[in-house]
């Protein structure tokens, strides 16, 4: 089954699709199903989808939309199954733009509710049908008097399992399945919702920013709340005596399940609930590809970090910076018949065959379960994060003990992996000789290839800001434009890709960091300085430099303002 943009293809279609495909370029018919999402590109995918029903390919016609024919149509039955209608052709025809041309809803809906019209479709991107029902709509979540047409009453308990693309009879399942499915389409990690003064709302975070606030009417707060409780079978009465409150579930979007965290933390006004969607699918990444396609260097330094026997390997970042995803990423390559591999996760966010997973329930766990890993024999151990003196001890004493232990830890720059460890209690001398790979990451926000502009070098301001040459004055590079189009959601941007920095720490570097001969910080300026290592700072400007990125992303990401060389 082929599932692209969110559309799910059944199998039938999808054995078809991959036959034109296969036709269409030879190095096409060697992919899988699951492989096409990321390797054919959403033009060449619709231009074949409208090929095969017969019918016209336009990817641009968002702005030709024409407002009053939605007046009849429901904006979440258009959304769900990707189609809407466009415009009128002469007055006999109704121009309907669809992005899944063999699901017949779009003519069993459209030809009641204009039934002097003949109906001619025209094939699309899922993207701009999503953008000619907003811009028609103004905005993407449920209208006001929708949700001000929710009765405020005891509901239904009992869904667990939530499946968010069906329609509920329940106004509030059918809200948050509304929301939910919104969330999961624009590729959103997390869902915000809170509580202030004034107002409630709900925002995503789409690519690291969080985008527009959606105003939900404040009766409907206590509800939702209540109803995401049921949802993970936790009493709505511990809501006003507990200050924080995690839990999961899953949701089902067009069968494919995805995992979500829930935190929920008590404020002043009510609370603040942030859902992290583990959208497996988007998780399921490769070194060298997508999101994690890093440079020449910093793909060698990678491999020469995962060929090193024993000892630790740390990835550190903000919260948000795909460490985890990388570290994911270099399990699936050392994953081996022979080599056992286990992971302690919160919760496992990405399922490898071969591998063996553990979820740990609580940091009470965390020892007895280590513990009985080493027992195991393991050879590498993926330990979800360092965050306390035992978390920390028990990595030491593993690596200590021959196995290789990959890990995540809390701190900016790479540098300070090592303080933080001293901080939590471990003495300099064993972590400088437990430490094999000191690594940190970034994520960097990519400008959308269909708006970017060209910008005529950086200007004095900027270079003095963020520490940049003469040279870059009048270096030829792209700027988002402002208000983006219709393929980036108007951001100017689309999707991000890693910037890794890798500190080794070699038998002299670990000799001289036990006797305190150097200190971490030098230690990274040093490396910083024979340019030999991939570094953030660089391997961020080279991006600038070949005009993938801009300035404004790349300083949000990574402090700029100073330089070490
Ligand atoms: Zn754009």
């Amino acid at each position: 089954m082929i599932d692209f943009d969110g559309i799910s293809f059944n199998d039938l279609i999808s054995n078809r699709i991959m036959a034109e495909l296969g036709n269409h370029d030879p190095s096409f018919a060697e992919l899988s199903q699951d492989q096409v999402p990321n390797r054919v590109t959403r033009y060449s995918f619709m231009a074949l989808v409208a090929k095969l029903n017969g019918l016209a390919f336009f990817p641009k016609v968002a702005e030709f939309c024409d407002p009053s024919l939605h007046v009849y149509c429901d904006a979440t039955v258009m959304t769900r199954a990707f189609f809407a209608p466009l415009c009128l052709s002469g007055t006999d025809k109704l121009i309907v733009i669809t992005a899944n041309p063999w699901n017949p809803i779009a003519e069993e809906y459209l030809a009641p509710r204009f039934p002097d019209l003949e109906i001619v479709k025209v094939v699309t991107l899922a993207t701009e049908i999503a953008h000619a029902i907003e811009s028609v709509g103004g905005n993407n979540g449920p209208s006001r008097s929708d949700l001000e047409a929710i009765d405020v009453e005891d509901m239904d308990d009992g869904i667990y399992d939530f499946d968010v693309t069906t329609d509920y009879v329940e106004p509030m399942a059918q809200l948050v399945a509304m929301v939910m499915s919104d969330a999961v389409r624009t590729q959103a990690s997390d869902i915000h919702f809170k509580v202030e003064k004034e107002s409630f709302y709900y925002a995503f975070r789409v690519d690291g920013d969080i985008g527009r606030k959606v105003e939900i009417p404040m009766k409907l707060k206590d509800r939702l709340d209540a109803f995401l409780l049921n949802l993970m079978r936790l009493p709505t009465e511990i809501r006003n005596t507990v200050p924080g409150i995690s839990g999961r579930f899953t949701i089902s979007y067009f069968h494919r399940p995805i995992d979500i965290r829930y935190e929920r933390h008590r404020t002043y006004r009510g609370y603040h609930i942030t859902m992290r969607l583990l959208d497996k699918s988007n998780i399921n990444v490769t070194l060298g590809k997508g999101t994690l396609a890093f440079d020449e260097q910093t793909m060698f330094a990678l491999g020469k970090v995962m060929k090193i026997p024993s000892g630790i390997i740390v990835m550190s970042g903000p919260t948000g910076s795909g460490k985890s995803t990388t570290l994911n990423a270099i399990l699936r390559e050392l994953n081996r018949p022979e080599v056992n591999i286990l992971t302690l996760e919160n919760p496992v966010e990405d399922e490898v065959p071969g591998i063996t997973h553990c979820d740990l329930k609580n940091a009470k766990e965390f020892k007895p379960m280590i513990a009985s890993f080493l027992r195991s024999d393991p050879d590498i151990i993926l330990m979800g994060e360092v965050r306390d003196l035992d978390s920390a001890e028990l990595a030491i004493e593993a690596a200590v003990t021959g196995h290789k232990v990959l890990t995540t830890i809390h701190t900016a720059r790479a540098s300070q992996i090592i303080e933080r460890f001293e901080q939590l209690g471990i003495e300099r001398w064993k972590i400088a000789q437990t430490l094999k790979a000191a690594c940190a990451q970034r994520l960097v926000k990519m400008l959308c290839p269909y708006c970017k502009e060209p910008a005529a070098g950086i200007s004095e301001f900027e270079r003095k800001t963020f520490a940049l040459d003469e040279s870059w004055a009048d270096v030829p590079i792209n700027k988002a434009r402002d208000g983006g189009c219709s393929e980036c959601r108007n951001t100017g941007y689309s999707g991000r890709t890693a910037v890794l920095e890798i500190i080794p720490i070699t038998p002299k570097v670990s000799d001289q960091l036990s006797k305190g001969e150097i200190s971490p910080y030098e230690l990274e300026v040093k490396i910083a300085n024979e340019g030999i290592l991939p570094n953030l700072r660089r391997s961020g400007l080279k991006l600038l430099r070949e005009g993938k990125t801009d300035l404004a992303a790349l300083s949000k990401v990574i402090d700029m303002t100073y330089t070490d060389e």
